[in-house]
């Protein structure tokens, strides 16, 4: 039998069970929604930047770069991808986005070969109006560069929008680079939580080849909760994967630590490191010599973004300048035979890093919710996870179960 002081305990019980879940009512996309949640959390904090009014970086003859301003990436405003903050510009007018492209030509003159031309998203019509997008192509199709490239969300990507800029630069080569991040759905969701599916990947694809453009797809070496030794077997998964489903070109690049993202929460608890430049290096050997020729490389040094603070990046941790000149060799020229003393170096350092290599951790969605809990309580406050928490556990569980692509991880 209770005794009167248990039944008012349970009582007690009962209405704050009762108060709680109409005070946090469970979010059934809690799923869906946690990471974005999250980084909308962190995002938060972020000043808005007036975007500078043009941006440009010359690699000489061979390779030129001109960033145009835009408001920002809807994704990122929406609280997505863990790892990217290039900070929060202010509103910017079609006719800025288009006198951009001018004043970088200007600045390039005379145009390199390859020109990268870009926003974040060029196809999102939200962030790059669609007039805009006509202008900026017209003044390309006039410049001496013989290929253009351009990057996207591949959700943004459509037939008619691609086949209108393939026919203003008349007879250029267009490249479309697909921020795809990894070609495993399980880690792109739960690591990256980039909003983007297999289907959608094929759909981008087969629009931009229809339309008669080459199509580019970038990977990320050092997504969070990952070993260094899944990252670099995702990545070349990822590479192979996209290779098989028509994709041209691959662009391969290591992660950095910027302020305002899950992986700096991360890395600031000791949870997270970017990966060595050796992953990178590792990552690039175990390609297939025909892979690793249609492969290029990024973001192996810092690279200043405004709007963004610098955060942590990766290092090979020594002989950094002459490691980094060869990787730079080989981005400027494309030549395989280039990275072969990297290949070869058998430097006390890097056995090291291998020995690293494999040390093991717990299957990964045990390491996602040893960590979620956590993540949860500092960003969204502790009734989140405890009303919402199992319906997350449930979609990492499905999902990896469901994840018949999934490679071996530790
Ligand atoms: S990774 Fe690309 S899509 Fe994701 S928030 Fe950054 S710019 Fe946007």
């Amino acid at each position: 039998m209770l005794s009167y002081l248990s039944v008012t305990k349970e009582v007690n019980c009962l209405d704050l069970e009762r108060h709680r879940s109409v005070l946090f009512p469970v979010n059934q996309n809690a799923a869906e929604d946690f990471l974005r949640l999250v980084g909308q959390r962190l995002r938060s904090e972020r000043n808005r930047f007036e975007p500078p009014k043009s941006s440009v970086r010359s690699h000489g003859l061979e390779f030129g770069e001109i960033w145009f301003p835009t408001g920002g990436c809807i994704w990122d405003m929406q609280g997505y991808c863990t790892m990217c903050n290039y900070g929060r510009p202010k509103a910017v007018k079609p006719e800025a986005m288009i006198h951009a492209v001018e004043k970088g030509l200007e600045l390039l003159r005379p145009a390199p070969e390859v020109l990268w031309v870009s926003a974040f998203n060029v196809f999102d019509d939200r962030e790059v109006p669609r007039s805009a997008r006509h202008e900026i192509f017209k003044l390309l199709a006039r410049s001496r560069a013989k290929k253009i490239i351009s990057e996207t969300h591949p959700n943004s990507v459509s037939y008619n929008a691609v086949k209108e800029c393939v026919d203003l630069l008349e007879g250029k080569t267009f490249v479309v680079e697909l921020g795809l991040e990894s070609c495993d759905a399980f880690i792109r969701k739960w690591c990256v939580n980039k909003n983007l599916s297999d289907d959608a990947i094929v759909h981008a694809v087969e629009s931009i080849h229809g339309a008669g453009a080459k199509c580019c797809g970038n990977f990320l070496i050092g997504a969070p909760f990952l070993t260094e030794q899944e990252s670099i077997q995702s990545t070349i998964f990822s590479v192979e994967r996209a290779a098989n489903i028509g994709i041209d070109e691959f662009a391969v690049f290591p992660n950095h630590v910027k302020p305002h993202t899950l992986v700096d929460w991360l890395w600031r608890r000791g949870s997270y490191e970017p990966p060595s430049l050796w992953a990178l290096v590792e990552t690039l050997g175990r390609l297939s010599y025909e892979l690793l020729n249609r492969t290029t490389i990024a973001w192996f040094t810092p690279v200043e973004h405004p709007g963004a603070a610098q955060g942590v990046h990766p290092i090979f941790g020594a002989d950094e300048n002459r490691r980094v000149a060869i990787l730079e060799g080989f981005r400027r020229t494309g030549k395989c035979e280039m990275l072969k003393p990297l290949f070869e170096d058998a430097s006390d350092d890097r056995l090291k890093w291998k020995e690293r290599l494999q040390n093991h951790d717990s299957p990964l969605p045990e390491r996602l919710l040893r960590n979620f809990p956590l993540i949860a309580n500092d960003l969204l406050g502790v009734q989140w996870w405890h009303v919402n928490g199992a319906l997350v556990a449930e979609g990492v569980s499905k999902m990896w179960e469901q994840c018949s692509l999934n490679i071996q991880y530790s």
